[in-house]
């Protein structure tokens, strides 16, 4: 209990600094990748709480790796920064209060680091938003030797366990044969018809699909004038499902949608696969549980709805699949229809809501470190439950 008051006393110490940390990258709001100055802003509190900081991690200019603690943990724990906002919104998913929770637990912990054995790393995480800037941080095998990786993500309410769904973007390019699309159609191959038939047989499929499987996409190519017949033409395409056996199965059943839209119209059909894949969430309860218990005891009340239904996807799935991590939210506002990618969402992560739910993630962060720290049964519980699932 002694460490828990600790930190939750550092952290409101810290609470100005944190709050000045959060809204210098609200007002400074950075794409996915080009999150330069909130990197760095982030970075040097850091050092300045004498971390050790290692910049362009992963091959990524814009993330970085914080660290503290004793040569020999007991436990690793790792916070997850996101930093990156979105394009006209600015901050409408709180990334900004991410970032600044995840330090302000690293930096609330480490006067404490070594009386508890333990070591804390903060992984700066770039694009969320757009690319999965964690994906390349997996593969980089940054989470090696680590015990357990928390972040907790702003909302409308607070709860502690969600899916999240695989994902896979593809685009799909249809290669026809210009001609006059009223003197000489029959000379032509048309490849945006092939599009147009692949939207047709992806709705087709998409009636005898899982609940949870997801197609959607957009025509970013469709030819050039109305009277020529396109020899070109261009889709872009998400497809989601709760486990990645699904997700390729469905990859499977959308290339065949395109290769039969090729087939019936002569074009030929060139596929990609864009970014990286992202993997499901895989969230380890007894982690979530203690997390739970520390939010609690700080005061906020938990409110879990059914943890399959409102889905999108995050590269947190990817971390997840390699170590014990949870990703709870925190609530900003009570008003429902506030809702993340909305400009009253990025208003209130700039505000008085946003330094609260940022304070209150910090602590409970930094309690749930102590406990992993201090109790190597609760850490042996979560490793066990990690590797039978
Ligand atoms: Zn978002
Ligand atoms: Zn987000």
């Amino acid at each position: 209990m002694l460490f828990k008051d600790e930190v939750v006393t550092s952290v409101n110490r810290l609470s100005s600094k944190l709050i000045a940390t959060s809204r210098f990258l609200h007002l400074h709001p950075e794409l996915a990748y080009e999150e330069r100055e909130s990197s760095r802003h982030l970075t040097s509190l850091l050092k300045a709480h004498d971390f050790e900081v290692i910049e362009g991690v992963g091959g990524l200019p814009t993330a970085f790796v914080a660290k503290a603690g004793v040569e020999h943990p007991s436990a690793t724990i790792a916070f997850l920064a996101e930093y990156d906002a979105l394009p006209s919104l600015g901050h409408a998913c709180g990334h900004n209060l991410i970032a600044t929770s995840s330090i302000g637990a690293a930096l609330a912990l480490r006067p404490s680091l070594s009386a508890l054995g333990g070591r804390v790393l903060v992984v700066g995480c770039p694009a969320e938003e757009k690319g999965g800037g964690k994906i390349a941080l997996v593969k980089a095998d940054l989470f090696a030797n680590v015990s357990a990786a928390l972040l907790v993500h702003p909302s409308n309410r607070t709860e502690i366990f969600k899916d999240a769904l695989a994902m896979r973007a593809l685009r799909v390019e249809f290669f026809g044969k210009a001609s006059h699309a009223a003197a000489a159609p029959h000379l032509g191959i048309n490849a945006l018809d092939a599009v147009v038939l692949t939207f047709t047989n992806l709705n087709a499929l998409r009636q005898q699909l899982r609940q949870d499987a997801r197609i959607h996409g957009i025509i970013t190519d469709g030819g050039r004038a109305p009277n020529i017949t396109p020899d070109y033409a261009a889709a872009r395409f998400c497809i989601r499902a709760l486990d990645l056996e699904y997700l390729h199965d469905l990859q499977r059943r959308v290339v065949a949608c395109f290769e039969a839209a090729a087939q019936a119209t002569g074009a030929t059909v060139a596929i990609h696969e864009e970014g990286e894949e992202y993997h499901p969430m895989k969230c380890n309860r007894a982690l979530g549980a203690l997390f739970r218990a520390n939010l609690e005891a700080l005061g906020e009340r938990v409110e879990q709805t059914p943890e399959d239904q409102d889905l999108g996807s995050t590269d947190v799935g990817n971390v997840s699949q390699v170590v014990p991590t949870i990703h709870p939210t925190i609530a900003l506002t009570d008003r429902s229809e506030v809702v993340c990618h909305s400009a009253a969402f990025a208003e209130a992560a700039g505000g008085a809501a946003g330094d609260r739910a940022m304070l209150t993630a910090a602590k409970a962060l930094a309690m749930t470190a102590v406990d992993l720290f201090s109790c190597p049964e609760a850490l042996q519980i979560i490793q066990q439950e990690f590797y039978q699932a």
